[in-house]
């Protein structure tokens, strides 16, 4: 097994105002854990900025042009209560685009079996036309566009165990059949979307926990609705939204996730990539906000793609 890590210095350089949960030491502290002897087999890669165009596979010229207006000189720009752009945070996010399509190359090409990106800003909350909840472009939609662009691939599935609904994916994909999404969260929660109801034509597929739900329920919502859904619709490509804001130290939400429940889904659904995708993964890093949860759910994460 190769499995593959994209980090870069340029993810710390997106600031957010101080208290503000999505903060570069979120990266930090991936970073330390990913040091232990455990990791020596990850083939780290430093990875370059996507060439704009790319943003245009998932969002509208008019937005992109909104984003790169906004940057400030210094200082901070507020694009809502709770999303705001620094001087170099177009360059973050051009990186973390072009990590997250490397990434579909690198399984496409054989380079790895699998991939973790550990990027910010997250993407998941950005629609095709709106940034918003601490999200500006979204990179698991253009990395699945990018994959059926450059790779021929035909069925991509997008599964995003974040705590918050993945309200900026479905909204790209709510009536392309191409892609198949399906989300685990948390609901009564920001955004507030994501209900059972919700299911674009048939390729969207939510699983909404309550509040106080533990791994039972999250497995159960994955083995009843989730995969039945991946077995029956046999992706080229299997991309995870992973955020690990389902923790339970998380401080941002009300699910109470322990590492062996991530460790049980990323086996899951490398299961899924191998029984139709030649095992081709990629994950993709998105919220988890308590430090000691997010690094060490990171790690078993990343564990379970190095096993097999
Ligand atoms: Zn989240």
């Amino acid at each position: 097994m190769t499995t593959r890590l994209y980090s870069h210095p340029i993810f710390l350089e997106h600031l957010t105002p101080p208290g503000h949960p999505e903060r570069p030491d979120r990266l930090r502290a991936i970073a330390r854990r990913l040091e232990d002897p455990d990791f020596d087999g990850l083939d780290r890669v430093e990875p370059t900025a996507a060439d704009e165009q790319l943003v245009l596979l998932a969002h509208p010229e008019s937005h992109l042009d909104r984003i790169k207006a906004a940057i400030p000189e210094e200082g901070l720009t507020r694009i809502d209560s709770d999303t705001t752009l620094s001087p170099r945070s177009f360059e973050a996010v051009m990186t973390a685009i072009g990590a997250s399509n490397a990434a579909v190359d690198d399984v496409f090409g054989r380079k790895a079996d699998n991939v973790f990106v550990a990027a910010r800003p997250p993407g998941h909350h950005a629609e095709a036309e709106k940034a918003m909840g601490f999200c500006f472009f979204n990179q698991a939609a253009i990395a699945a566009r990018y994959a059926q662009k450059t790779h021929g691939a035909e069925r991509v599935a997008i599964i995003d165990w974040d705590v918050h609904h993945g309200n900026g994916t479905q909204d790209i994909f709510w009536s392309d059949p191409s892609v198949l999404y399906c989300s685990t969260h948390q609901l009564p929660l920001f955004p507030g979307t994501g209900a059972k109801g919700e299911t674009g034509v048939g390729n969207i597929v939510n699983a909404p926990l309550s509040p106080r739900d533990g791994g039972s329920q999250f497995r159960d919502a994955f083995t009843s609705r989730v995969l039945p859904a991946l077995a029956n619709f046999r992706p080229d490509l299997v991309i995870i939204s992973a955020g690990f804001d389902a923790h339970h130290r998380d401080p941002l939400a009300e699910i109470n996730l322990v590492e062996d429940d991530f460790d049980w889904a990323t086996g899951k659904l490398m299961d899924v990539a191998y029984r139709s995708a030649n095992g081709r993964l990629v994950s993709l890093l998105e919220g988890g906000y308590d430090l000691e949860g997010l690094s060490s759910s990171v790690a078993t994460h990343v564990k379970r793609l190095m096993k097999g």
